[in-house]
């Protein structure tokens, strides 16, 4: 990869553009403070875009992405385009991104601030320090399986069906993807499935197990199955470090896990191709959250899950772990001098718009890399 790192930028709809110009800010800083080249491009996507091409995302859009050393979204969707065609939605730009550049593997962190512990539906003692990955396999499986759709029986009844399937390479691909986050973290990785009542889950057992084996013997594996592990996040958190699971059971998985950290402003996630031969690989960072039409336009919106977001990138795509550390850092220490925005305001603390903690942020790394 060359020096020059190439960042697409697809605000969206809603709040998607006030968080995204946060990150901008943030490029800026990267660029003025520590000499870092980036190229940054800007597209349309999700309901904009249709606005403007008729559809949720151009053929253009998506060549620039796969060239992109990484892409940054907002969020797409709102009420504005809920009567557009299913091929058309908003949703189906983010769909086509990820299955175009066949980001295969989703990294949603669930990590909770010391500052934040109280916003967790949980105990404080429960999340306090809480910091896990749960990797999801995000091209294969229930959502993407054939035979699937909606059949009329004839007899009055109709069928839904939707087929769970895997292929070997699938499975492996994303195990090694956690096995390698495992073993810069703490060197322990859960594989989730349903073994006891779904073949593609013993498939998903066997293969996690015999790659283990073979390269990763030296970390800790551990089976469990997907009810089981549902149940155990919100009794013992701090028992998981890294979880590796299939797309179906790694939504809603993810989706508990986030909920364990608070406020969903608060959430970043990655979602990783292959590295092909040059050393390229397709990525796209984004927040958890969606598009929050109802606060849009107002100031409102909390800019750290896609500030978050960004550095992943910088850890993940760039290889600058310690600009990601410092990004963090900054994030952190906003939140202990008791700056918030209104999603995760506490009594007590100092409310803050989308621009001005993503101000305070800035004026962290200032004061952080002055101290260095
Ligand atoms: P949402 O995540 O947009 O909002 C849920 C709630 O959380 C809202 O009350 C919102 O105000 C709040 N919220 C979300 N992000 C916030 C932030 N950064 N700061 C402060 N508060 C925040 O989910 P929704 O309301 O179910 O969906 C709204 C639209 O977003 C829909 O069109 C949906 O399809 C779309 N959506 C898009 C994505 C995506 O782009 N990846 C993900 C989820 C939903």
């Amino acid at each position: 990869m060359s020096d020059v790192k190439k960042i697409l930028l697809l605000p969206g709809d809603g709040i998607g553009p006030e968080v995204m110009a946060e990150v901008k800010h943030l490029i800026d800083w990267f660029s003025s403070n520590r000499g870092l080249a980036f190229e940054v491009e800007e597209e349309l996507v999700g309901g904009c875009c249709y606005d403007v091409h008729g559809v949720a995302v151009t053929d253009e859009t998506i060549e620039k992405a796969k060239k992109a050393d990484a892409v940054i979204l907002g969020a797409v969707g709102g009420p504005k385009w809920a009567g557009v065609e299913y091929e058309n939605r908003p949703e189906a730009g983010l769909l086509r991104l990820r299955k175009d550049l066949e980001l295969f593997a989703n990294l949603r962190p669930a990590i909770c601030f010391e500052a934040l512990t109280d916003a967790s539906s949980l105990k404080p003692e429960l999340v306090a320090g809480l910091d896990i990955m749960i990797v999801r396999e995000l091209t294969g499986g229930i959502y993407f399986g054939e035979p699937r759709g909606i059949t009329d029986l004839g007899n009055g009844e109709r069928r839904g069906i939707n087929t769970q399937v895997y292929d070997t390479h699938e499975i492996v691909r994303v195990a090694k993807v956690a096995f390698d986050l495992a073993e810069k973290r703490s060197g322990k990785v859960t594989s989730s499935e349903k073994s006891n009542v779904m073949e593609a889950g013993l498939l998903w057992r066997e293969e996690v197990e015999k790659l283990h084996k073979e390269k990763y013997s030296h970390l800790e594996l551990e089976h469990m199955l997907a009810d089981a592990c549902a149940m155990q996040l919100v009794r013992r958190p701090k028992q998981f470090d890294v979880i590796v699971t299939d797309n179906l059971f790694g939504d809603m998985l993810s989706d508990e896990a986030s909920m364990l950290t608070g406020s969903l402003g608060m959430l970043p996630s990655a979602s990783l191709g292959e590295r092909d031969a040059s050393g390229h690989q397709c990525a796209m960072y984004e927040p958890v959250h969606g598009s929050a039409p109802d606060i849009a336009g107002q100031g409102l919106a909390n800019p750290i899950a896609t500030i978050l977001s960004f550095a992943m990138a910088l850890r993940y795509s760039f290889d600058m772990g310690a600009e990601a550390d410092l990004v963090e850092e900054a994030v952190k220490g906003v939140l202990d001098q008791g700056l918030r925005t209104a999603d995760i305001m506490q009594p007590g603390k100092e409310k803050l718009s989308t621009r001005e903690m993503g101000a305070a942020i800035t004026r962290e790394l200032d004061k952080l890399t002055t101290k260095t």
